[in-house]
C-alpha cells in the first residue's frame, strides 16, 4: 500500500550500509519510522528531503516490516536556521521533544501545525526564547495538560498565591498549598509570561520584551512541568547546557 504524506524530518540514523531510518513527524499518520533506501549513494535525490527538521513531501510504501520512503520532495529547508548554531540548537530541541511525546501512528494535526509555524518563525525572524516555551506550551497543552495559572486550582482564589503544583498543574493559594517546598516559585514577571503563553499568538509574543531573569525562571519552570508529565530526562537539554558554556551562545 502506497500513501503520500506532509512531513516533517525528526532525525534520522544510519541503517544498513546505504540506508537511512528515518523517524518523521507526519500529517496524516503521526509519528512513523521510515526506511530510506540507498540514500548515502551519491546520486540519491531524497538525501536532500529527509534531513533533520526538514519539511518534506514524502512517497511511502507500507509493507509487513518498517514503511519505506521511496520518494519525496522537499517543502522547506529552514536555510536561515541553518546558518546559526543557537536556532539549530532550539529546532532539534524540538524534534527531540515530539520524537520523545508523539505516539506511533497517530496524527496530532494540532501539533503538526504549531511546529510548522515555529520553524517558520525561527527561519524568518530568528532564535527568541519565549518562542521555544510557547512550543513547549503548546505541545503540553494538546496533549491534555494544560496548566491552571490565573487561580489556585483548588478552591479559585485569585490571590495570596503560593506557586505552581506540579502534581496538581496548577497555581495554589496560601490556605490551600501542600507546602511550600512542593511549589514551584512561579510568581510575578514569570508568572504573567507563563500566562501569556497558554493564550497569545506568535505575533504577540514576538513582540513582548521580557527580562532575562524571568526568561530563565519560565524555562526552568517549563522543563519541569515537562519532566513531570513526560516522566523522561531531556538529554538534549543538559546537552545544550554544556554547549551554552563552552561555545557563549
Ligand atoms: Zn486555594
Amino acid at each position: 500500500m502506497y500513501y503520500r504524506t506532509r512531513a516533517i524530518i525528526l532525525k534520522n540514523r544510519d541503517f544498513k550500509e546505504t540506508d537511512k531510518l528515518v523517524t518523521i513527524f507526519s500529517e496524516s499518520e503521526g509519528k512513523v519510522s521510515a526506511v530510506a533506501k540507498g540514500i548515502k549513494k551519491p546520486k540519491s535525490s531524497l538525501r536532500v528531503c529527509v534531513q533533520p527538521f526538514c519539511h518534506s513531501s514524502l512517497f511511502l510504501s507500507r509493507g509487513k516490516g518498517l514503511d519505506l520512503i521511496t520518494q519525496g520532495k522537499i517543502i522547506d529547508f529552514y536555510g536561515n536556521t541553518r546558518n546559526d548554531i543557537n536556532s539549530i540548537l532550539h529546532v532539534v530541541y524540538m524534534m527531540e521533544l515530539l520524537d520523545k511525546t508523539l505516539i506511533d501512528r497517530v496524527p496530532v494535526p494540532g501539533l503538526y501545525g504549531t511546529t510548522l509555524k515555529v520553524l517558520a518563525y525561527i527561519n524568518e525572524i530568528g532564535f527568541n526564547p519565549l518562542i521555544i516555551r510557547y512550543f513547549e506550551m503548546r505541545l503540553l497543552t494538546i496533549l491534555g495538560y494544560k496548566p491552571v495559572l490565573n487561580r489556585c486550582v483548588f478552591c479559585g482564589q485569585t490571590t495570596g498565591l503560593a506557586g505552581f503544583n506540579l502534581a496538581e498543574g496548577g497555581i495554589v493559594c496560601n490556605k490551600c498549598s501542600p507546602g511550600a517546598q512542593s511549589n514551584f516559585p512561579l510568581f510575578g514577571e514569570s508568572l504573567a509570561l507563563a500566562r501569556l503563553l497558554t493564550g497569545a499568538n506568535l505575533r504577540t509574543l514576538s513582540r513582548v520584551t521580557a527580562s532575562a531573569p524571568a526568561l530563565k525562571q519560565l524555562e526552568i519552570f517549563m522543563e519541569k512541568f515537562l519532566e513531570y508529565h513526560l516522566e523522561r530526562r531531556f538529554n538534549l537539554k543538559n546537552i545544550m547546557r554544556i554547549l551554552k558554556k563552552n561555545i557563549i551562545i
